[in-house]
């Protein structure tokens, strides 16, 4: 109410608020929190295997004794594993900007499923003892038609996931099956899970569950946005299931034609 100095009223002012701009410009400013985040996240994971690279040469080069070949060796392994860590996230920065360019192209051939995972728990069965991976695949699977190296990202992406997000010690398991037309990846650990309300955002591009785990565990949340992308451009499918405390199991299903039932197992 607009008063006058006797406190009598001489006009009145209505304010109206468009809910739909105010409930963009929300969503605009979460964006950009999450893009702020994203950035801050992406730095860090830059920095932290490249000065664990710089070090480790240092020590080579200044402190290794020449004559000293298995020292060097094991601090070769740490770079060259530091710089696949590197590797993997540029190559996630890169699918992200192709994704949305519309250039995220795949190359199909022929693709043995079990191929791909036997091959991805070898070399990281060896990186992580802490964790016990099991896997249960049938013999005579029919082969996908896909690209290898995207369906390798793929497993790839859902193990190191639950790796990161599972206590030392605990089992995790893939199990492949083929069902209702398609040839079915499930794989299960026994981490920190995700709640109901975060379970609908975990394929939303930067999100990462708010946990105080978040900070002590490395992660930019582009792992998730890009499996998912994959998938639906194979024209296959992903699903989750989760409880907080439990663990969860990331479902991905290929087309796949000759697949029979009967070799279920
Ligand atoms: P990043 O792992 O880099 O954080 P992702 O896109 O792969 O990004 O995953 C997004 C978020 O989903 C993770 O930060 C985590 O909060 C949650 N998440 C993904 N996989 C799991 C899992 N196996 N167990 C618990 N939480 C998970």
């Amino acid at each position: 109410l607009i008063t006058d100095e006797k406190d009598e009223t001489t006009g009145i002012i209505f304010i109206f608020r468009d809910m739909m701009a105010s409930k963009e410009i929300q969503r605009l400013t979460q964006l950009d929190e999450l893009k702020n985040e994203f950035v801050s996240n992406v730095s860090h994971e830059l920095r932290t295997p490249l000065s664990i690279i710089k070090s480790y040469v240092e020590a080579i080069l200044d402190q290794v004794e020449p004559d000293d070949h298995e020292t060097q060796r094991d601090f070769l392994s740490v770079i060259n594993e530091e710089t696949d860590r590197l590797t993997l996230l540029v190559n996630d920065l890169l699918d992200i900007s192709r994704i949305e360019s519309g250039k995220f192209e795949l190359t199909l051939t022929s693709v043995l499923l079990s191929d791909v995972i036997y091959s991805v728990t070898a070399t990281m069965g060896k990186r992580d003892s802490r964790h016990k991976i099991i896997t249960k695949i049938p013999s005579n699977l029919p082969v996908i038609y896909a690209d290898r190296d995207k369906v390798t990202q793929v497993i790839i992406n859902l193990l190191n996931n639950a790796i990161k997000f599972s206590p030392e010690g605990g089992t995790i398991e893939i199990n492949v099956v083929p069902e209702k037309g398609k040839l079915w990846c499930h794989v299960s650990d026994q981490g920190i899970g995700i709640d109901q309300e975060n379970l609908h955002h975990i394929f939303d591009k930067f999100f990462r569950v708010d946990n105080s785990d978040k900070y002590e565990i490395a992660g930019t949340g582009l792992g998730l946005p890009i499996v998912k992308h994959i998938m639906e451009s194979h024209g296959g499918d992903i699903t989750v299931k989760s409880e907080s405390g439990k663990g969860s199991v990331f479902s991905i299903g290929f087309p796949c034609n000759a697949v029979d039932d009967e070799n279920e197992t």
